[in-house]
């Protein structure tokens, strides 16, 4: 898919989803909402696709971003609760340490995007349903939680690995690489 190739393990994706799934229609029961429920099906089912959507393109984010900077792409894996994207990072650091923050935001901007977009078409999708608005404000609001949580500034994350890299830049400290080692990115949804 868009020049990057895409594993997809059937029964975690599929798991991931149910699991979405039945959370979503939980937390909307417990909250009180006050759809039938078909509504509170067709909105934890089409939540959940999207959070599991949202997932693989924070991903595809990183791996598009790695080909556009001439890095080299395995795959993007989509499993169990969203997915990862392997993508020699090391290589891309050795190159440029720019280059490598790049790749390492272009997930989160991806999440930002999408929270910003779900959360534009949130209110007028509740004039045409009330169970579209719901979903589109929740993914909106799980897009907006999934960019949150990427970004803390802690080890694998991206917020950890930006930090890194930017304060190497612009402490000009030598790149101190671990050659070989590809780095998994996995974001849950
Ligand atoms: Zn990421």
């Amino acid at each position: 898919m868009l020049g990057v190739p895409l594993r997809v393990h059937p029964l975690g994706a599929l798991g991931g989803l149910g699991a979405n799934c039945l959370l979503l229609a939980l937390a909307a029961r417990l909250a009180g909402g006050r759809l039938d429920p078909v509504g509170l099906a067709l909105v934890a089912l089409g939540t959940a696709a999207l959070l599991q959507l949202s997932a693989l393109a924070h991903e595809y984010g990183h791996a598009l971003a790695a080909c556009a900077t001439g890095q080299r792409v395995e795959s993007v894996v989509f499993v169990l609760f969203g997915g990862y994207a392997w993508i020699d990072l090391d290589a891309a650091e050795r190159a440029s340490r720019l280059r490598a923050a790049a790749i390492v935001a272009a997930g989160p901007a991806v999440s930002l995007v999408l929270a910003l977009s779900f959360w534009a078409v949130a209110a007028p999708a509740t004039s045409a349903s009330a169970e579209a608005g719901l979903v589109c404000g929740i993914a909106a609001g799980m897009n907006g939680l999934l960019l949150g949580m990427n970004m803390l500034p802690l080890g694998p994350l991206d917020g950890g690995r930006l930090r890194r890299l930017v304060a190497g830049w612009l402490s000009g400290t030598p790149n101190r690489i671990r050659t070989g080692d590809l780095h998994l990115e996995r974001v849950a949804s």
